[in-house]
Parts: C-alpha cells; sequence; structure tokens
C-alpha cells in the first residue's frame, strides 16, 4: 500500500489528506478547499486558480506542493462562505 499518491501530471503527495484536482492539477490540503476551487455556472465548470482563493480571508500558501493555509491558521475555522 503506498501511502504517495501520484498523477499523470506527475504531481505527488502524501496522505489521505490532500486532494488532487484533475482538472487543473492543483493539490487542496483540504475537501473544503477543493469544493471552494470549483466553481459551477449554468452546466459549466471550471476551476479558481490557488492565487485567486482565500480560506475566509486568510490567503493561501503553497507548502510542499500542496495549497492550503498555514497550520495556525487552520484552528480558526469560522462558518463557511459561499462564493457567490
Ligand atoms: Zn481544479
Ligand atoms: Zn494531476
Amino acid at each position: 500500500m503506498a501511502s504517495t499518491v501520484t498523477c499523470h501530471c506527475t504531481a505527488r503527495w502524501t496522505g489521505v489528506g490532500p486532494c488532487h484536482c484533475p482538472t487543473c492539477h492543483v493539490t487542496w490540503a483540504t475537501p473544503e478547499l477543493f469544493d471552494q476551487h470549483r466553481w459551477h455556472v449554468r452546466g459549466q465548470d471550471g476551476c479558481w486558480p490557488p492565487q485567486e482563493l482565500t480560506d475566509h480571508g486568510r490567503p493561501l500558501v503553497c507548502q510542499d506542493g500542496v495549497w492550503g493555509v498555514l497550520e495556525v491558521e487552520k484552528r480558526r475555522r469560522v462558518g463557511r462562505r459561499v462564493r457567490a
């Protein structure tokens, strides 16, 4: 059982937490961020680049190829906001 997962784009990440997007090939730290970066409008869908996203106003950073908020920021969770 390999704990390192790979994609055909050669992205690599470890563990079950990170979610790799098969569309834009960005690896997200949490399923919530993954959901947030996807947009769906009238039958079309796509991806926001990580530079365009924030987690409740906190900028995302790339750590070891995985986009998310810094550890210290993760603890203060506030209610989810739906991106308009
Ligand atoms: Zn994506
Ligand atoms: Zn990929």
